[in-house]
């Protein structure tokens, strides 16, 4: 895995383990820049990966108590994003469904007020990934030759300065 912590959810009876897998590849693939903003809907698109699953995928991941009983923090942290319905200005973001306002808000001084729950088509839900991913990845040998390496056109003099000359005559 990718994210090793993920390995947790395996026992959990309630996660389908093949939708884990697939979060797992698709959070590693993602640039760095974007994964502040992740939206679980375009994961179960580019997955194929029901959206309610995704969904609670998605959630279960930014769960304390579930991560707490393997001794491990979430994996993600979810933001919902709150704007005005009168201007569609972005009013706050929050962090928890329990701190956006229940009660009636000011947006600005050239707008009038709401209630943010009133207006979820205002609430944008994204979510952060926490940890970089472990990429254990094969190609960037080819970025670190070792200074000792053949040169890459074979010339005699080069050849046998990297003791290849003799193998090359013997084999003619
Ligand atoms: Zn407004």
């Amino acid at each position: 895995m990718y994210f090793p912590k993920l390995e947790h959810l395996r026992k959990e009876t309630k996660v389908i383990f093949t939708a884990v897998e697939k979060l797992d590849e698709w959070l590693a693939l993602k640039p760095q820049m974007s994964t502040d903003y992740l939206n679980p809907l375009d994961f179960s698109y580019q997955a194929s990966i029901n959206e309610k699953i995704a969904l609670n995928l998605f959630s279960i991941c930014c769960n304390e108590k579930i991560f707490r009983k393997y001794e491990a923090t979430p994996l993600l942290k979810v933001r919902y994003i709150v704007s005005c319905p009168n201007c569609h200005q972005p009013y706050q973001t929050f962090y928890s469904l329990e701190e956006i306002p229940r009660e009636y808000i000011y947006c600005n001084d050239d707008c009038d007020g709401f209630y943010p729950l009133r207006h979820p088509e205002r609430i944008e839900i994204y979510f952060e990934l926490l940890e970089r991913p472990v990429i254990q990845a094969k190609i960037p040998d080819i970025f670190d030759i070792p200074s000792t390496v053949p040169p890459l056109t074979a010339d005699v003099a080069g050849l046998m300065e990297y003791g290849l000359w003799g193998d090359l005559i013997q084999d003619v």
